[in-house]
């Protein structure tokens, strides 16, 4: 069986609300008209025999009875009885058939026909031995009549306003879900043809004033625009990774091909071999490098986090990589607070540090300087590689952070064999241990890069 749809569950919740608040409410005012009626009706009666009494005076002969007895007043028949039950004056309805006995000062009631009958009686003293009763009988008949009319006509009524209320209804819910079925026709044009760059069609001038379904909007479109770039970049890291890799491994088949075809002494083949060895570090490197981005990607990468000294990581990589730096006479100073600790993966905060001041190395000056410093605030750690290097210009430095960006790849590949991603891996290490790093550089002039990292935050698992 079909699934009822969403709109006609909200048309048929809101319907049988309406039936429910309407009919209780119907009802409601029914019975309190009724209840009302009813108690007017048997004051009246009071009333009306309590007057006529007053309008009885005993004399020698028996009694008389003022102008203003009325034997029927309004609906109301009033009669007068000796002590033996005749009647000695007034008028009563027809088509009684139920008679109750006198009781003085009561109401009482009876049904006759399917006609509620009130009584009324009071007993009126001559002496000690006789007396007189006046009684006073009214019937419910108009009332029952008018409420009998006032149900014929809710029971046309009330269906006829359950449908109204029905059919408005779902006209209602329709236009109001219209955008949810704008987003649904988006999404499915997405999933039919492919393609992340489409959008849903999204009218709000002012953002601060949309309602839920133009937030809902916006944020299903702020979702593909984010989808669409991952997609792209993850196209783009394919693309990148495997150019990097297809270098090597062509530098090694030509140098092999060469090796076979035209080495002739073991020596010549040895050069061969030692290019070859080169190159298949290089993509050694590489591969490892991929993976662990890759599994940063996939959130796989699970820091190892143990209390690292990071002031005395920061001096060890200065101290190993001044031999490096000692190649392009660059000497390399430390500024570093001693005893720096923080929670942290010790082999990634070691990559950071490499990462950062290689690069200083790389991009620096002949007999220039790097300096390296690191301390401690209250609740902050601050890091930071210094250089009076080539510089970034504004236009690159945003795009530094991206995987295998690189300013100028042709230097970068004959200085190091460097592929671009060193300082994304920088970016993702400081950010999954909840910090953050900015640059400041000048071209010609040098670089500063500065990493923040808090001290006592709780360490998660960013993506790369
Ligand atoms: P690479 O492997 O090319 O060094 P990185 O991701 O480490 O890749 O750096 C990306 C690019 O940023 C580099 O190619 C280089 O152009 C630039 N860069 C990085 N560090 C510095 C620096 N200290 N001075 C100048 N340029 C730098």
């Amino acid at each position: 069986m079909r699934k009822i749809s969403f709109k006609l569950k909200i048309t048929l919740w809101y319907t049988i609300l309406m039936a429910v608040l309407v009919g209780g409410l119907f009802v409601f005012l029914l019975s309190t008209t009724r209840y009302y009626t009813v108690s007017s009706i048997q004051d009246e009666l009071r009333e009306v025999v309590t007057q006529s009494a007053g309008a009885i005076e005993f004399d020698d002969n028996g009694f008389e009875l003022d102008d203003d007895f009325e034997a029927y007043d309004n609906g109301i028949y009033v009669s007068v009885w000796d002590e033996n039950g005749e009647k000695l004056f007034g008028t009563m309805p027809s088509n009684l058939k139920q008679i109750p006995d006198y009781q003085d000062d009561t109401l009482q009631q009876a049904v006759s026909e399917q006609v509620i009958w009130y009584f009324y009686d009071l007993y009126l003293k001559r002496n000690e031995t006789e007396g007189l009763w006046i009684r006073g009988i009214a019937s419910q008949a108009q009332v029952s009549s008018a409420y009998h009319n006032a149900v014929s006509i809710m029971l046309i009524v009330f269906p006829v306003f359950i449908l109204l209320a029905g059919i408005l209804g779902y006209f209602l819910t329709s236009h109001a879900l219209q955008p949810v079925r704008k987003i649904s026709r988006t999404a499915q044009k997405i999933a039919d043809e492919n393609d992340l760059s489409i959008r849903i069609p999204d009218k709000a001038q002012n953002p601060a004033k949309r309602d839920e379904f133009g937030i809902m909007t916006h944020v299903f479109n702020q979702m593909l625009e984010r989808l669409e770039q991952a997609f792209e970049n993850e196209k783009q890291f394919s693309a990148d990774a495997s150019h990097e890799l297809r270098t090597p491994v062509t530098v090694i088949i030509s140098e092999a091909e060469c090796a076979i075809e035209k080495a002739e002494s073991l020596n010549e083949a040895k050069e061969s071999l030692m290019v070859i060895l080169h190159q298949g570090q290089k993509m050694a490197g590489l591969i490892t490098q991929l993976l662990m981005l890759s599994r940063a990607e996939t959130g796989k990468s699970v820091l190892d986090i143990e209390e690292v000294n990071l002031s005395e990581l920061a001096e060890m990589v200065a101290e190993e990589l001044q031999a490096t730096a000692s190649n392009k006479n660059i000497t390399i100073e430390t500024e570093v607070e001693e005893g720096i600790y923080v929670l942290a993966d010790e082999a990634l905060m070691m990559r950071l540090w490499i990462n950062l001041v290689s690069n200083a190395i790389q991009y620096g000056r002949e007999g220039g300087k790097v300096k390296v410093g690191l301390s401690k605030s209250r609740n902050e750690i601050c890091g930071y590689v210094k250089d009076n290097g080539i510089g970034i210009s504004k236009e690159h430095q945003s795009r530094i952070w991206e995987r295998f960006y690189q300013v100028d790849p042709a230097r970068s590949a004959k200085e190091s064999g460097s592929m671009g991603l060193g300082l994304s891996m920088v970016k993702w290490i400081v950010e999954s241990h909840g910090g953050s790093i900015s640059l400041e550089s000048q071209e010609g002039k040098g670089s500063v890069f500065i990493f923040i990292l808090p001290l006592n935050k709780n360490i998660g698992n960013e993506k790369f």
